[in-house]
């Protein structure tokens, strides 16, 4: 600590005297052990013969030897007779509790808890996705989102970029990107901050706002679900600059270990496809770097240290975690009704994967030419819908829709859930003496509705039904299958919370179950105000009357 070391400061306090009322003293750090002694005497007017030890608030005594050891700039000390003597009055402690980078970097290994017996990476990877509807909620023509996973190893290690033509971000912006929980509804509020605050979007049909970000953790979350270095790559519209930002488990590291504060780093400012930074093995970068050139505006995210589980996953999987994605965004890629096979849409929402491996073509999938999904599935084998609105505490919206799977001929026509089975649901108990009825009853034991939020699927919760759509408990207009034949679904606005991963609700089912809760069926874009239970009855009888058709052989001998 001498000479051209950095300056430090401690705190003392005086309590050698029983009634001492000498408040702290700060102290500049000047040399070693001695110099601090002789400073304390003439600071607090010691004669150097008196007797006394400088104490840690730990009780250490500082000594010539441990000086260097113990010495931290802030450090509070105490001036005492005696290291073991009672602290005749209280003293005030500096203390620094800044969160540890963990908090960061392991934020998304517990967050993402593989439940259901479903592999949760690609809900990490909807993290990003739903990052990039928001940004490109505003752009005039195509809003294209690209997942490249980018697993060639003889252009770089792997990778997963994750690119969209939205908005991008400044340089203050990338900063508040990194920052953990800084919600966008705290954007803007700090003094002289140069970031928007925040203008909630116009109600639209089925909430399909694109404002799906919230918390300010999820695409960290994500990122460190996936691997342990993220770099984001951004540009806006209105400056030619190129913003470069890395946040990455190695940095945190060294930082901590050369003694560096933890939650610091730098951007780097550049012109478009300056890739100069990056080494020449780095093709898969390098080339990423070289398509700056044409565009307006982007951000990039570029994940790299991706645990080779997840790529075993991405690549063997593929088809299935795409059409998970494909469910998640359904009404995002499709519109608000849907994708109804055989009619042409003109939705301006591209979300695409590529994955490249090494001497493959690579392979290319548009969220929106996935027809095997369930809600594909069950729009397609509806026969009829019955619409419905759910008012809760004045701003909570939810529109709902139930569909009519009618039995035609010799079957039901309620689609299967391939995954259903393998979601932790094993414990049929059809099962019976090794005889196994295949026979279902359609929907069978799955919950009627599947829950979206600002338009965006919420994977893990279900509603399974309400009690004026459920069989009754005296007999009805209908069979009792028929209950059975209906799926649904349920669009909430934001005014409903989800857990930060986006994989719950918190307390969807009890709102609408509440009995102040307004449910109105809406025909033909109205709203009514009716008997919701008797309504969904007759709806129901006539369904029943009018699609389901069986088989039936007479005269046969
Ligand atoms: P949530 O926890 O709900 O995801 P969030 O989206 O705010 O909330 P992050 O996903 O970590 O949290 O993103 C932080 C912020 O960074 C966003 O609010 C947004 O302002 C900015 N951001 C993230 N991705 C993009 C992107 N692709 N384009 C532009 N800005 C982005
Ligand atoms: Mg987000």
């Amino acid at each position: 600590h001498n000479g051209g070391g950095p300056l430090l400061t401690v705190f003392l306090f005086d309590r050698r005297l029983e009634e001492s009322l000498c408040e702290e003293k700060s102290l500049r750090i000047r040399g070693g052990y001695q110099e601090l002694r002789a400073d304390v005497c003439e600071t607090f007017g010691i004669r150097p013969s008196e007797a006394f030890v400088i104490s840690t608030t730990n009780r250490k005594q500082l000594t010539d030897s441990n000086f260097n050891g113990i010495i931290k700039d802030g450090i509070t000390l105490y001036i005492l007779n005696r290291i073991d003597q009672l602290l005749s009055s209280s003293t005030q402690e500096r203390i620094n509790f800044l969160p540890h980078y963990d908090t960061l970097i392991k934020s998304g290994s517990y967050e993402y808890y593989a439940s259901e017996g479903q592999n949760p990476l690609p809900f990490a990877l909807a993290e990003l996705i739903d990052n990039s509807l928001s940004a490109t909620a505003k752009n005039c023509g195509i809003r294209s989102i690209q997942i490249r996973l980018l697993f060639d190893e003889s252009q770089g290690k792997p990778a997963i970029a994750v690119i969209d033509n939205g908005k991008g971000m400044s340089s203050v912006q990338l900063k508040n990107w990194a920052v953990y929980r800084l919600s966008k509804f705290r954007r803007g509020s700090e003094v002289d901050s140069e970031d928007a605050s925040y203008v909630p979007p116009q109600p639209v049909a089925r909430s399909l706002n694109s404002d799906i970000s919230y918390f300010g953790v999820g695409g960290k979350q994500a990122v460190f679900f996936i691997g342990h270095s993220a770099r984001i790559i951004t540009k806006t519209s209105d400056t030619q600059d190129i913003h470069e930002f890395i946040l990455s488990k190695d940095d945190f590291e060294k930082k901590e270990k050369n003694n560096e504060f933890i939650y610091t780093g730098y951007i780097r400012n550049r012109k478009p496809a300056d890739f100069s930074h990056v080494t020449e093995d780095d093709k898969n970068l390098r080339n990423l770097i070289m398509e700056e050139k044409d565009k307006e505006s982007f951000t990039a995210v570029i994940v790299t240290g991706v645990q080779p589980v997840h790529i075993q996953y991405l690549k063997n999987f593929l088809r299935l975690w795409v059409t998970q994605l494909a469910h998640i965004y359904h009404y995002y890629v499709h519109g608000p009704k849907g994708n109804v096979l055989g009619k042409p849409k003109t939705i301006p929402i591209d979300i695409e994967v590529y994955m490249f491996e090494k001497a493959k073509v690579p392979k290319i999938l548009n969220l929106r030419e996935i027809n095997d999904d369930m809600q594909t599935l069950y729009i397609n084998s509806a026969a009829d819908s019955f619409e419905f609105k759910a008012l809760v505490e004045r701003e909570g919206v939810v529109e709902g829709i139930i569909r009519y799977h009618p039995f035609l001929y010799d079957k039901e026509t309620y689609p299967e859930d391939p995954y259903f089975l393998s979601r932790g649901n094993e414990d049929i108990d059809e099962i019976d003496d090794d005889c196994i009825i295949v026979e279902k009853e359609a929907r069978g034991r799955r919950p009627i509705f599947e829950c979206f939020w600002n338009g965006r699927l919420i994977p893990y919760t279900t509603v399974k039904e309400f009690d004026w759509c459920t069989i009754p408990k005296k007999r009805g207009f209908v069979p009792t299958e028929c209950y059975n034949r209906i799926s649904g679904v349920l669009f909430t606005n934001d005014k409903f919370e989800v857990s930060t991963n986006k994989l719950t609700f918190l307390d969807l089912e009890l709102k609408l179950q509440d009995k102040n809760t307004i449910v109105t069926r809406v025909t033909n874009g109205q709203e009514q105000r009716v008997k919701i239970d008797r309504e969904f009855a007759l709806w129901l009888k006539e369904c029943h009357e009018n699609y389901d058709k069986q088989i039936k052989f007479s005269g046969f001998k």
